[in-house]
């Protein structure tokens, strides 16, 4: 019988690493998943997930730890006989404000989770796949990445520099048959959109040719194509997810 996958989500405790999960869990993994802080909203991940025949492990671990990242792979290896074979890094946050009143700390923790967070993850994952041969990396990225907004500038370059490493990494990794790809959502409909005040919400459904927020299961369904065998070809790439936000 063939060996069940394991794919490690990080930052799935609600929102889109909740849905991802479940969806890769539906497509047949078991699954790993890693949050911050919300133990009950990663229970409820765990309960989905094993309603979806999936094997569950949950690890409380912050993204921007380089140590806990290193740990949480370690013990998932020490868990699960030694297999990781999907990686999504989804965790990640926001915190808006023009440039020009912009504090540091506001910068330094959205560049720690989002940007450097993502990096630790990925050395991590690539050391196990490099020596597995295969692999598959997912990096949530954002459409702010590619076209900016004004009062995130500290996200949008922690977005685009997940496409820059994206895009080098798939370079470094295309040779051990590990593809490496980026998912960029637009506006969809999860607690860090529900923050925003409705006039912000409407201004920004004009710029959807679709007219209309996402949903995180819409995100899942790319996330799970791009985990599959069905994009065996493609890597680099930045798949967005968007209503046709970035046309
Ligand atoms: P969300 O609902 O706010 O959920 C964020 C998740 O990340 C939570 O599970 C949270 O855990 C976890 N997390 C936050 N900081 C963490 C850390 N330091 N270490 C580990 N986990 C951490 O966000 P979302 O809307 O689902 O967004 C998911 C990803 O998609 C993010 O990278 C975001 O930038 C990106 N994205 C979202 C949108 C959108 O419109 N929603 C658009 C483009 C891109 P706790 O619950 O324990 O805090």
């Amino acid at each position: 019988m063939e060996r069940r996958k394991t794919a490690l989500v990080t930052g799935a405790s609600r929102g889109i690493g909740r849905a991802v999960c479940v969806r890769l869990a539906q497509k047949g993994m078991d699954i790993a998943f890693t949050y911050r802080s919300d133990d009950n909203g990663a229970a409820e991940t765990r309960r989905l997930c094993e309603e979806a025949g999936a094997k569950v492990y949950a690890y409380r671990a912050d993204v921007s730890d380089s140590a806990a990242c290193r740990e949480t792979v370690r013990a998932l290896l020490a868990e699960n006989g030694g297999h990781l074979d999907v990686l999504v890094n989804n965790a990640g946050i926001t915190k808006d404000g023009l440039l020009v009143r912009m504090k540091d700390e506001d910068l330094d923790r959205v560049l720690d989770i989002n940007l450097k967070g993502t990096f630790y993850m990925l050395r991590e994952a690539a050391a196990v796949m490099l020596k597995a041969r295969s692999g598959k990396i997912i990096n949530i990225s954002s459409v702010v990445g590619i076209s900016g907004n004004a009062g995130q500038v500290n996200y949008a370059a922690s977005k685009a520099g997940v496409i820059g490493m994206t895009k080098s990494l798939a370079k470094e990794l295309a040779s051990r048959h590990i593809n490496v790809n980026a998912v960029a959502p637009g506006m969809i409909a999860t607690d860090m959109t529900a923050a925003m005040s409705e006039t912000a919400k409407e201004a920004a459904k004009g710029m959807i040719p679709f007219g209309q927020m996402g949903l995180p299961e819409q995100v899942a369904d790319a996330v799970a194509f791009l985990a599959g065998e069905e994009s065996s070809y493609i890597t680099g790439q930045v798949l967005c997810v968007d209503g046709g936000m970035t046309i």
